[in-house]
């Protein structure tokens, strides 16, 4: 099944194209036209000069037509009370974080200073290993250290939230 134009509206009754078929061409439809008429668009000064016209009105034609089909949208305002909405709504939903952060840091040095001597003894004992087993062991050394730090943090939070939960139900 072919693309093709019909026979009719390709050639004009005085052997030239149709300006369908050279609009058609001018817009790359080569595939609308039938190889007779494509050949003889090449080869004809005639049609040649009217491919070119053709050509021409169709750029022009889009670039005058580009505007009104595609129209240039207005520069949209600030959705100012949108975004102060979302604001509001993103502080309130972090808020009870933001009211418990204070105590918690309050409580941080509390926590090091109860998890610290442990922390330093599992430290020192690890040190005497590294000493005697050499450098291998130091990611291993760090490893246990950054875990332990994290240990230590959440047993540290852990602890203020049951304090807190005595404190409400006493
Ligand atoms: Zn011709």
């Amino acid at each position: 099944m072919s693309d093709e134009l019909a026979h009719d509206l390709l050639w004009q009754a005085d052997g030239h194209l149709t300006d369908v078929a050279l609009t058609a061409l001018a817009d790359g439809e080569v595939a609308l036209l039938s190889p007779a008429a494509a050949s003889h668009a090449e080869e004809c000064d005639a049609c040649a000069r009217r491919l070119g016209d053709a050509a021409l009105f169709s750029t022009l034609l889009s670039e005058e037509l580009a505007p009104v089909l595609l129209p240039v949208r207005e520069p949209r305002q600030l959705p100012v009370a949108a975004l102060l909405a979302a604001f509001a709504l993103a502080i309130a939903g972090s808020l009870p974080v933001l009211i418990e952060l204070p105590r918690w840091l309050l409580d941080v040095p509390r926590a090091v200073l109860v998890h610290t001597p442990l922390a330093l003894r599992v430290a020192a004992s690890f040190l005497k290993v590294i000493s005697a087993a050499g450098p291998s062991l130091l990611l291993v050394w760090v490893t246990t250290t950054l875990v332990l730090a994290g240990f230590g943090l959440w047993v540290a939070r852990s602890g203020t939230r049951q304090v807190e939960w005595k404190e409400a139900h006493r």
